[in-house]
Formats: C-alpha cells, structure tokens, sequence
C-alpha cells in the first residue's frame, strides 16, 4: 500500500481505479507563411468556434454546476475578445510571417507568464485560464476539436492539474474524485468540486505518478489522503468511514437547492457563520445562502504581529470569490474580553466584558481600524462584501465610524483603487443600549444581526465565560427575546432587515419564534444549516 498525502479541498471518502488524465498535448510547429491575411482570417475562424464551445459549455455547466460555476466559461469568451491578446497574435503572425499556431502558442505563454509575475492572486489565477482559452484554439487549428477526456466506470481522476474547462466537460457520473499534484484552494477547479460534492485533493506533488493509471485506490478527502493497493484493513476502516459520511449526507442532501421556506410560504435567509477561508468549503456544500457572520478576528488571533492590509486583502477577497456573488458579512476585529492578543497590548481590566473592547479599540486606534477598512473596501471589489460592526451601543459611534469610512473611501479613490461604492453596512445588536436606540441606528446603516451571545451577558448581567454561572445564562430569557423583538419592530420600521448570528439562531427550539418575530435572516455554523432549513420547511 502507498499513501500519498496533499491538501484537502473537499471532504468524502471514495474507493475505485485511478485514471490519470490525459491531454492530446501537441507539439506547436513553426511554419512560414506567404499569405498572412489568410492566415489570420483562419485564426479568425478558429477563435470564432472556440468562441462558440465556450457558449455550449457554459450553458452545460449552468444546467449542471449553476451559474456561479459557469460565470468562468463567460470569462474564457471575454479573454477572447481581449484586444491585447488578440493584437498580440495577429502581430505575432503577420510581422514574422508564422503559421496561427505559432502566434497562439506564443502570446498564451507570454500571457501566462506576465499573469504569474503579477503580485495578485487572483491575476496569477488568470494563468491557467489563458492557456486554457489558448489550448482550445490550438485544438481546432489542429483539427482535433473539442477532444473530451472520458473513462469506462467511475474513477478518481489524478492530473498534475486541471482547469476548469477540463473538470466541467467530465461526465459527473463517473468522477469519484480530483487528485492533482498542484493546484489552489482557491481555484475554480476547487470550487467546482466543492459544488459537485466530491472528494478532492490537491498538492500531492510528484509522488502522484502516472504509473498509478489504473491502480486500485481509496480518496479520503477528509483526511487528504490517497491509499493506493490499499491493504484489508485500510480497505475496511475507509468503508465504514465512507458508509458514516453517506448516511449523514443523504438525510440532508434532499434539503439542498430547497427555498427557505415555511409551509404557509414566509421565507427566511439562511446564512453561515465562519472563522477561517479554510470554512468556506463547508459553507458551499451545506447551501448557505451567503455568509452572515466572518468572525474576522481570527487573523488577528493568529498573527504574531498586526496583519498587514495586503494579508488581509487576500482572505477577505478569497472568502467573497469563493462564495461567488453571494452575500458575505464581514465583522471588523471584535478584540477583547475573551479574545486577547498579546501585540494589542491591552490593559488588565477589573471588568474586560464591559471594557476596552471591539468598536471602542478601532474607534480610538483608528490606524489599525482604517487598515482593516481599506482591506475590506479593497476586497469588496470581488464579491458581495458587507462590512458589520460589533459592540454598538450609541449613535455617535455609527456617525464616527461612517466617518472615518468616508476617509478611507476617499484615500481609495485617490489611489484609483476599485471598491463598491454600494456595499452595505451593519451593525450588530449586542447590547440593550443598541436595542433601545434601534430605530435612530437604523437610520444609519443598511443592516442589522443580533449576536446574543453577547446580548444575553449584557441584558443579563451575567457573564458568559463564567461556568458557575451557566445555569444562570439563558438566552431564552423573556427579557432577552423581548430585546429582539424590538430591535426588530424598530429596524422593520425604518425599512431595513435585521438577521441573528448568536448561537441561539440555530437553536431548533426557537425557529418558530424567530420566523413569528419577523427575523429576516439567520446565520448559523455551516453543519447547522441543513437542519435549520428542515425546520423552516416544517413550521406552519
Ligand atoms: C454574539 O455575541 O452573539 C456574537 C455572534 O459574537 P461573538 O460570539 O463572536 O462575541
Ligand atoms: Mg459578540
């Protein structure tokens, strides 16, 4: 038995023959051509039908992955029309009079290798993707066509890597799952996984070799493991690990791409709450309808030093490309109290619950808040991005922050950096001044989520890291949903929406209540998401 371990991409166990994937690579000639104009007209040509494969794609890949997973075939048709890449090739065959094979061949590795030398991620990205548009084009000059990968049974298809065209032109049927040597997290081929709810792995390196074509395998993608030859044993803890995961699944399967919706037709969002990139994954395959609480702090929980804007960029950018069009909040550092960094250098407190916390931090070292601003206002350019800030309890507080927001929208703008001008703001509802203030907040910003977690300490008056006092701690308390119900009375007043994205939001026992309240949305951790939209759909 050989184990390989890479990356995990997406989690499910899968046992079957492993096909390596195999690409009629051909060998671009250089000729010279006589007649340049017919030359490039038979590029022309070319690109046209590629042109026209990607329309087909796309259009299979909507049917198939939905539009967000399409949205990249529409991209290889956009790359096509770009005047720089297409000037490029034509230059390229009629200034050293070559063969369309040749100027393809050429601007695509000129293209890719620009893309890779640039700082961004997501332009790196765009590698793959002009090589890909440009193979398309090489394979019809060449006459092959639009040649499509394919195996007898089901297999788990290993490749040094795939792109995306190549992973959406499989038949579905008969992937057990992706193993490729390289790869990114972030790349669409891992997202398509993760849409297609398969076992993937990616950075296996060199030891994946093609001689494991056709060898007998299990994929734990849980694990980010491969057996190969796998022994008796193995063989048997990867079936019962295979037959959990199944029977877990399938119950909540049938609820994905299901409304949010009780039986007398209201609707609620659900969304997910997360800590990482690494949980978007989870937040996919469980169907959020966007995510609804990034508890951004963690990146300040995890560095030795402040994270740099850039650092942040990147998450923050990945998380909203990821999640491809859909709603993602973003909640601004939420440290102290319970959440102490040793760099901030906070002072001991008597009381750290009532204390130098969240807002109060960024609102009075507003260098550190500004950097994580222009992080989001940045990343906000690639996805739906909302910006939520914690631990409100006044006016003043909102009128500051949309303040020092202006300033850095500003800065922004001077710079010529893109953000959207439209992106929401929100506040959280965590303290019973915010809630008897709600309907002046609500003039102010887009959007509210109540985090009662906190709410329940503060309305309370009892502390919610103090175990003596659990028995104590009960967010079902009268005066804590008697807080929600105004908040929300006053929010709806003013015509905006208000979620909850404390731990009570996916409590089973209280989305009956909720869905009474009016409560627009509710955001709870990914695993929780299925089960709360069973409930939804069983509530009159
Ligand atoms: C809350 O207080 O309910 C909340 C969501 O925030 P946190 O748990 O991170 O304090
Ligand atoms: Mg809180």
């Amino acid at each position: 038995m050989i184990t390989l371990t890479g990356k995990s991409v997406f989690g499910g166990v899968e046992i079957g023959k492993i096909a390596f994937y195999k690409r009629n690579n051909q060998q671009v000639k250089r000729w010279r051509v006589e007649d340049t104009e017919a030359e490039v007209t038979r590029f022309e040509a070319a690109k046209a039908s590629a042109v026209e494969q990607l329309q087909g794609l796309y259009e299979k890949a909507m049917k198939d992955v939905g539009e967000e997973n399409a949205m990249i075939f529409e991209i290889h048709q956009m790359m096509l029309e770009d005047l720089d890449y297409l000037e490029s090739i034509i230059h390229i065959i009629t200034n050293q009079q070559v063969n369309a094979e040749y100027a393809v061949a050429t601007t695509a590795d000129n293209f890719a290798a620009m893309f890779s030398a640039m700082d961004d991620a997501y332009m790196q990205g765009r590698a793959a993707d002009v090589k890909d548009v440009s193979e398309r084009i090489l394979n019809i000059l060449s006459g092959a066509g639009n040649t499509a990968f394919s195996t007898d049974e089901p297999a788990i298809i290993a490749a040094d890597d795939l792109v995306p065209s190549e992973t959406v032109q499989l038949d579905k049927e008969k992937v057990l799952g992706f193993a490729t040597m390289y790869g990114s997290s972030n790349s669409h081929t891992a997202i398509l996984a993760r849409t297609m709810n398969i076992p993937a792995i990616i950075g296996l390196g060199e030891e994946l070799k093609e001689e494991y074509d056709g060898a007998y395998a299990v994929i734990d993608g849980f694990d980010g493991k491969i057996y190969i030859d796998p022994d008796e044993e193995t063989l048997a803890l990867m079936r019962e690990k295979q037959a959990k995961d199944r029977e877990k699944k399938l119950l909540l399967q049938e609820l994905k791409g299901k409304e949010n919706v009780t039986l007398s037709g209201q609707k609620i969002n659900i969304y997910a709450n997360i800590g990482n990139t690494s949980d978007v994954g989870s937040v996919l395959q469980n169907d959020a309808g966007g995510i609804g609480l990034f508890r951004s702090e963690f990146l300040y929980l995890e560095n030795d030093t402040f994270p740099t804007e850039e650092q942040q960029f990147q998450v923050y950018k990945t998380v909203a490309e990821n999640m491809a069009g859909k709603k993602v909040i973003i909640r601004t550092l939420d440290i102290g109290a319970d959440k102490q960094v040793a760099y901030f250098n906070l002072p001991q407190e008597e009381n750290p619950a009532l204390g130098y916390r969240a807002i109060r931090i960024c609102l009075t070292q507003t260098d550190i808040f500004k950097t994580q601003l222009r992080a989001l206002l940045r990343a906000s350019a690639y996805g739906q991005i909302a910006i939520m800030f914690p631990m409100i309890t006044s006016v003043w507080e909102v009128r500051r922050i949309k303040e020092i927001l202006e300033e850095v929208r500003a800065e922004l703008k001077a710079d010529g950096i893109p953000y959207n001008e439209e992106m929401e703001i929100g506040i959280m509802i965590e303290t019973p001044a915010a809630v008897m203030v709600s309907r002046e907040l609500a003039k102010e910003v887009d959007f509210f989520s109540v985090g009662t977690n906190d709410l329940t300490q503060y309305t309370l008056a009892i502390d919610r890291q103090n175990p003596k006092l659990d028995d104590f701690y009960d967010p079902h308390h009268p005066a804590v949903l008697a807080m929600i119900q105004m908040a929300a009375d006053s929010i709806h007043a003013e015509g905006k929406w208000i979620g909850i994205c404390g731990e009570l939001g996916a409590d089973l026992e209280m989305t009956e209540t909720f869905l009474k309240m009016g409560i627009d949305e509710l955001s709870v951790s990914p695993s929780m998401i299925l089960s709360v939209r069973k409930k939804v759909r069983e509530t009159k």
